[in-house]
């Protein structure tokens, strides 16, 4: 479709709407690899803790191109002086940015060892996708560019933080998104300010000094979504079985068992060997026609963890302080007692995040690329926000990872189990 109409526009929840004027952004929207992305979810398994929270990454997507877009507005009517030369280039690379996420987004990056951010530079740069032959034959070199954003490795440290940093148009959007998707209202806060607020200056962005407030209580809202959306034990538990299906999947090829097939790309994406057009053909849809072609197999591991992704009947967990590391062992025994094997059905998972990324923790440095600047105009000094926020310094020096042990819930039922945990428990505290 041609844009010789004017103004294409999406309602989006956050955004109202979310305007396209630059018919390159409307060609790369309608890209195989960015059509792809209505078929991926954003929050993978969280779904199970929060019904709503099934939005796709193309939504998501769509709304870190329109912050940016906003950003650049806003820059102008403040009369910031911001390089027009880049206008393209980071609504490009924000609305690229995720194109190379695999089903479930980041739920299997683990399994398949490679991170999402990878996957959309090759994307990108290969001359087989359409996002790539768009960009090439708009202006040759351009592919590369919006890979280089995306890479953080562009000459303008400016033009990248905007797409990724502290306080990027990719954290604001999803953090917006999810609380909205989720119904986890702490998740909120002032979108339209912060974008008011920041500015360009020099090769940096800063945050108007009158703004703190602004942004601490977006850093808030960042901390509680980790805790109440995307560390939520039962999202958590949803990713366990997801990655316990694609290795026991994984085990059975490699023992020479043969698996029901129902897609070509299913066997390389379990095997971990991909070319770009496999990877491609993967999504969340694909996935749950294997799992329910497989819940029927001949493998009872396999058909049981597939049962159980497919009809919710989830792990339960205990924090993993209150087994290891004395109890481990009894726990796998009566996991093996239970007729499970514990190497599916006894699953640590760790996690972790950092808030905000600037430590003033004694063991760690501060990190100068990675603070937000508050710009006082008056006497144009510029101060890192934690060194004047008490909540921030707070929150910026959590960065525990979290553990927990999954097993099934017959299991963490029994009352030899709750005794480990009740043991380990009082040890701890003694
Ligand atoms: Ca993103």
């Amino acid at each position: 479709m041609s844009m010789s109409e004017g103004e294409k526009v999406f309602k989006d929840p956050v955004h109202g709407y979310i305007y396209v004027h630059d018919p390159l952004i409307w060609d790369l929207i309608n890209t195989r690899e960015m059509q792809r992305l209505r078929r991926i979810r954003q929050l993978g398994t969280t779904y199970f803790a929060y019904p709503g929270g099934d939005h796709s990454r193309f939504s998501h997507s769509l709304g870190v191109y329109e912050v940016i877009r906003q950003m650049i507005h806003a820059f102008d009517r403040n009369g910031y002086p911001w390089p027009h030369d880049y206008d393209r280039l980071v609504m490009v690379a924000g609305l690229l940015h995720d194109v190379g996420h695999a089903p479930f987004s980041h739920a299997l990056e683990k399994f398949l060892q490679r991170r999402h951010e990878w996957w959309s530079v090759a994307l990108i740069e290969s001359p087989v996708t359409e996002v790539h032959q768009v960009l090439e034959s708009q202006q040759p070199g351009l592919a590369k560019a919006v890979a280089d954003v995306i890479a953080k490795r562009f000459p303008s440290p400016l033009a990248v933080s905007l797409v990724s940093g502290q306080l990027d148009a990719d954290r604001l959007d999803y953090l917006m998104r999810d609380s909205l998707a989720t119904g986890v209202d702490y998740g909120k806060f002032d979108l339209a300010r912060i974008i008011r607020v920041l500015q360009p200056l020099e090769d940096r962005l800063v945050v108007r000094q009158s703004a703190l407030h602004t942004v601490e209580a977006y850093l808030l809202a960042r901390y509680f979504m980790y805790w109440q959306v995307y560390f939520h034990p039962v999202s958590r538990a949803g990713e366990v079985l997801l990655r316990g299906i694609l290795d026991r999947a994984r085990t059975l090829l490699s023992a020479g068992e043969s698996l029901l097939m129902p897609h070509p790309a299913l066997l390389p994406f379990v095997t971990g060997e991909l070319t770009v057009e496999e990877y491609l053909a993967m999504d969340d849809m694909i996935l749950y026609t294997a799992f329910a072609s497989w819940q029927d197999g001949p493998d009872p591991i396999l058909r049981d963890l597939c049962q159980r992704f497919l009809y919710r009947r989830l792990f339960k967990e205990v924090p993993w302080s209150q087994v290891a590391p004395l109890g481990i062992d009894t726990i796998r025994d009566l996991v093996r007692a239970h007729g499970y094997d514990p190497g599916y059905y006894c699953v640590v998972d760790e996690t972790s995040t950092v808030y905000y990324d600037y430590y003033l923790g004694s063991d760690r440095e501060p990190n100068h690329a990675n603070a937000i600047w508050l710009y006082d105009k008056r006497s144009g000094r510029i101060t890192e926000v934690s060194s004047v926020s008490l909540p921030i310094q707070a929150i910026a020096s959590e960065h525990r990872p979290l553990r927990r042990l999954y097993v099934p819930e017959d299991v963490w039922r029994d009352p030899a189990f709750q005794h480990i945990v009740q043991e380990q428990d009082r040890r701890g505290a003694s």
